[in-house]
């Protein structure tokens, strides 16, 4: 069985086949950085994280391209507003670029806490304004836009395609449109191609329609076109996306390249919080950084980025997650679950005999192998795909208990969970933070010198001197036990 993705664009589940294996371009809408990364975002681009990571381990070379939106997505997600960042700098009182700048790291730092792989590359809209002033200049030209006041718009009714993705129709939009922007449109339901700046507007650029900024949509269509072609394998984004913002993206393309733009459309679904969307502009979000330090009314602790993964991989990355502290405790001990028994693998495989691998093994974990590529070739299915990590860990858990369990048998089980937990589902590391590494290594450095103390008062018959020694190391839980090796210690 192959790789099948539900494809929003037909509404089938379909078998992934790309333009030109086996290269497949992938482009993911990014975050507006104007505010630090919460659990929807960790949902939206752990998904999508996966689907790299898994299209990866199938062997194709993936380009993965995530765009940094910073100008020009306005506070009412369509033509009318202020610029979202332009109001969060001017609260501030820092430049719109040093905010885009400062939540540009926060996002990257807290996206490599998650264990999500850096796109290939995460380009500005800022930085990409004369191609987009290219775009609009082909779309004026090819008759699919007009000017208006100082303002471009795209004209729906020239794309007969408009609404394929979202199911809607032009009277639809029409009639939900506001009448206020109407005033410049010719229908109601165009959409700014490029929009005219206010003299006292920060982020605005010379055009040959006057100073003004770009659309929000237009970026996406740029981008994607720049670093991938004219039509690209996957396109990812939120589910609340699909409308307006990657069906004008559809337009665009469509109407600039005369050639199909996305071959898959796949959409994550949202995070809830008591049933409702979890979102910045609702006000109900929970940031990623209060998740880490367990700093926020609806949580009762810290919870690791590991655990905020292995949440969202339990639910499917088309159903919503309804948010929960319970559920996230949940998540927490399966993923410190999985964590135990990798360390303790690991540690196990340096004092295990030599030998053969266990045939026996070696079958199981193929059929573990099986299974998981089953799950996630239906769709990503990461909720299976993570229930066959926690088949391998009772599997690990079983060769401990066998003291004959050779090294190789160990080691072929140490790359599965590399393979599957580390580089598919980056639920398992490579390497784990040892926070208590330093003072371990004190602690027992120190016991020793304690343990030579008493050995030599032993030596010179001072038995009272070595009784106070044991006695001491007793009251702070240190237990010493005499062994035909010589005086080990252990805590009580
Ligand atoms: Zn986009």
């Amino acid at each position: 069985m192959s790789l099948t993705l539900y494809n929003t664009l037909t509404r089938k589940t379909e078998e992934f086949k790309p333009l030109n294996p086996p290269k497949v371009g992938v482009y993911v809408c990014g975050p507006t950085v104007y505010g630090h990364a919460h659990l929807g975002h960790a949902k939206s681009y752990i998904s999508f994280d996966i689907l790299v990571r898994y299209l990866r381990y199938l062997g194709y070379s993936v380009s993965y391209i995530q765009n940094i939106t910073d100008v020009g997505h306005l506070t009412d997600n369509a033509d009318a507003g202020e610029d979202k960042l332009a109001v969060a700098a001017a609260k501030e009182q820092i430049h719109p670029m040093a905010l885009a700048e400062f939540y540009t790291r926060s996002f990257f730092a807290d996206m490599d806490e998650l264990n999500c792989v850096r796109p290939d590359i995460s380009p500005r809209a800022s930085g990409h304004i004369p191609e987009q002033i290219e775009l609009v200049e082909t779309l004026l030209k090819k008759g699919f836009a007009y000017e208006s006041n100082g303002s471009v718009y795209f004209d729906v009714s020239k794309f007969k395609d408009y609404g394929k993705l979202s199911g809607r129709n032009v009277e639809e939009m029409q009639a939900g449109a506001r009448v206020e922007i109407s005033k410049e449109k010719r229908n109601a339901a165009d959409f700014a191609l490029w929009k005219k700046a206010e003299p006292n507007h920060i982020m605005q650029w010379p055009s040959p329609w006057g100073r003004g900024y770009p659309g929000w949509h237009l970026e996406c269509s740029v981008m994607s076109m720049k670093y991938l072609g004219k039509t690209i394998d996957i396109h990812g984004g939120g589910l609340e996306n699909q409308f307006p913002h990657h069906e004008c993206e559809i337009a665009q393309s469509e109407a600039a390249n005369d050639a199909q733009f996305v071959r898959y459309w796949l959409h994550n679904n949202m995070v809830t919080v008591d049933g409702q969307k979890m979102g910045k502009s609702l006000g109900n979000f929970i940031t990623l950084k209060q998740v880490f330090a367990g700093k926020h009314e609806r949580i009762s602790r810290a919870y690791t980025p590991l655990a905020v993964r292995q949440l969202v991989l339990n639910s499917h990355y088309r159903s919503p997650l309804d948010f929960s502290d319970a559920a996230l405790f949940a998540a927490q001990s399966g993923s410190d679950r999985i964590t135990k028994a990798v360390i303790e693998l690991r540690k196990a495989i340096a004092n295990a005999p030599a030998g053969k691998t266990d045939e026996k093994v070696v079958a199981k974990l193929t059929d573990l192998e099986q299974k998981f590529q089953q799950a996630m070739n239906d769709d990503l299915n990461t909720s299976i795909a993570t229930s066959v990590i926690f088949e391998l860990v009772s599997e690990t858990n079983k060769l401990f208990g066998d003291a004959k369990t050779s090294a190789e048998t160990l080691t072929a089980v140490n790359k599965m969970f590399s393979r599957l937990g580390g580089d598919v589902l980056g639920i398992v590391l490579e390497n784990y933070p040892q926070d208590n590494s330093s003072s371990d290594k004190l602690m027992d450095h120190l016991i020793k010198k304690q343990i030579e103390e008493r050995a030599s008062a032993r030596k010179n018959k001072d038995f009272a001197k070595a009784d106070a020694v044991r006695k001491e190391l007793e009251e702070f839980g240190v237990i010493l036990e005499d062994t035909p090796k010589g005086t080990v210690w252990k805590l009580k």
